[in-house]
This record gives structure tokens, sequence and C-alpha cells, in this order.
């Protein structure tokens, strides 16, 4: 079958998938929870599970688009944050029983950073007017335009990189992961949240034929946009799966790296230590 993505050369990809998400980015948040009922949420949720960050760190998501991983960031460390407040504040209570020295300082809340950086302007702008609308503290987040491939970041500077559902967008993948390494710090942490193969043969089945023959029509019913959502099919089916994904985050140079599945394969989460 020909759906007119997949002889694209690679001098045009990018171009290509900039004006895939141009197009949809309106509609792009809509579309995740109608075409995965929902369950990208559960995804997404389970990255954030898996990182478990910390208050003070530092989080780079790459492909961020409209900064759902950016928002459960900057929630999950400030409810650790307040775990730890009252965690101190019952520990000072029993200090002042004890008389015993203060260790106050220990417990210091520390600032949080997300960076969501995504190539596509569009997509950030839907990203900012959401943040605005959910309530969401501007204080600790930023929005940068750029390329996976080129990070406009120095050396060292993060805790924890992400990129959800973007890498398979990405033309060279090597060089993402070569600059992954590059941006993040010793001892931090690579993690990858895409779309795999489904291991159980009966339900690749269903998966395919749902894929294939109704994210498109969704596409075209609720964006007004079938190509874009071909093409979304075709990127998904075309990606490494998780061994070969795994060996390439290898070769990038991280260690320890390993997977899990979500739903049956459907998305992996990929994760590996820069040392
Ligand atoms: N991470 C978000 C999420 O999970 O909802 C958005 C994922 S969306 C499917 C893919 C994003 O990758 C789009 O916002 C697109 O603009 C971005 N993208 C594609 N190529 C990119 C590149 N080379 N560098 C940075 N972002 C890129």
């Amino acid at each position: 079958t020909h759906f007119g993505f997949e002889t694209v050369p690679e001098s045009e990809k990018a171009s290509r998938v900039y004006k895939v998400f141009e197009n949809v980015a309106q509609k792009y948040d809509v579309m995740n929870d109608a075409m995965s009922l929902g369950i990208h949420r559960l995804w997404k949720d389970s990255l954030l599970h898996a990182m478990h960050p910390q208050p003070g760190a530092r989080l780079l998501d790459v492909a961020g688009g409209t900064g759902d991983i950016a928002f459960r960031f900057l929630e999950y460390v400030r409810f650790q944050q307040e775990r730890r407040a009252a965690r101190s504040m019952q520990t000072s209570s029993w200090q002042d029983i004890s008389n015993s020295d203060s260790t106050e300082n220990e417990d210091e809340p520390q600032e949080s950073r997300a960076v969501v950086c995504d190539i596509n302007k569009e997509m950030l702008k839907v990203g900012k007017q959401k943040a605005d609308s959910m309530g969401i503290s501007t204080a600790g987040l930023s929005w940068v335009v750029g390329d996976a491939e080129e990070l406009p970041f120095d050396d060292n500077q993060f805790d924890i990189y992400t990129i959800a559902f973007g890498i398979r967008n990405v033309t060279h993948i090597d060089q993402a992961l070569e600059e992954a390494l590059r941006v993040l710090k010793p001892g931090g942490r690579f993690m990858c949240l895409e779309f795999s193969k489904v291991t159980n043969p009966v339900l690749a089945r269903l998966y395919d034929a749902y894929s294939f023959q109704m994210i498109p029509v969704l596409g075209e019913v609720i964006a007004g946009d079938w190509k874009s959502y071909q093409y979304l099919v075709e990127s998904i089916r075309k990606f490494p799966d998780q061994e070969e994904f795994r060996h390439m985050i290898e070769d990038a140079g991280f260690c320890c790296v390993q997977y899990s599945n979500f739903t049956g394969g459907m998305v992996a989460l990929h994760s590996g230590f820069k040392l």
C-alpha cells in the first residue's frame, strides 16, 4: 500500500514532519485522547513513576510538544517536596521533644526546573496556552525552540533527558542520542517513551488493523487531516523494535540500558545512564 510518506527521501523528512505537527498542533491533545482512548495519559504517568524525580532535579524534555511530560514532572516534584516538608515537620517536633541538635538545612526545598524543547513553535504555543489554562506556575518551566539533533544547550546541564513519542520523528536518531548524552550531567538519566512492537501476535493483528484503518479516519474526522495521521501510523511501523533500539542507545554510549513494555509492547520505555 502506498500512503505517500513511505517514499519520502531522508532530506525531506524534517520538513514533512514539521508540516504534520504544524497542522495538528491545535487538535493534538484531543487526538491523543481519542486515538489512545486516554491511555497515553497512563503511559506518561508510568514514565514519571519510573523516573521518580527528586526536588532540585533539572529536566530536559525534548520533542516536548504541548508539555505533558514537563507538567507531570513539576507536579511530581512538588508532591515530593510537600512530603519532605511534612516529614521534616514531624522530625523537628520529635527534636523539640528530645532537645537534640537541629538538622533543618538538609530538607531545604531546592528548585526543580523543566525545559520543554521542540522544533515546532506551534506545538510549544499550544503547550504554553495549556499551562496558562491549567494554572501551572511558570516558575521553573521554560519553552525553547530547538532540534533534537542539535540541541541549543551546553554540555552536562541536565539530570534527566526525556523524549516521549518524539524520537521516531527525528531524521538521524543516532545524532539525537549523541546530543542527549552530551547535555546530560555525568550520572544523568536518558528516558525514552515510544511506540514499539506488540509482542502478542493476536494483539498485534488487532492493533495493526486498528491503527491502519481507524487512526487516519479519526484524523480526518477530528482534525480534518488524513495524511498527517497516515504519517503517524507509518512512522510507528518503521521504528526499530525494543531490542534494536536498546542497542542503538548502547551504541551512543549510554550504560545500563534497559526497557519495559507497556500495554503488551504497544509502547516501550527505554532508559540508560551517562557515566
Ligand atoms: N512529547 C509530546 C507528547 O508526548 O505529547 C509530543 C510528542 S509529538 C507526537 C512529537 C513531537 O516531536 C512534535 O511536537 C514535533 O514537533 C517534535 N519533533 C519532531 N522532530 C523534532 C526534532 N528534530 N527536534 C525536536 N522536536 C521534534
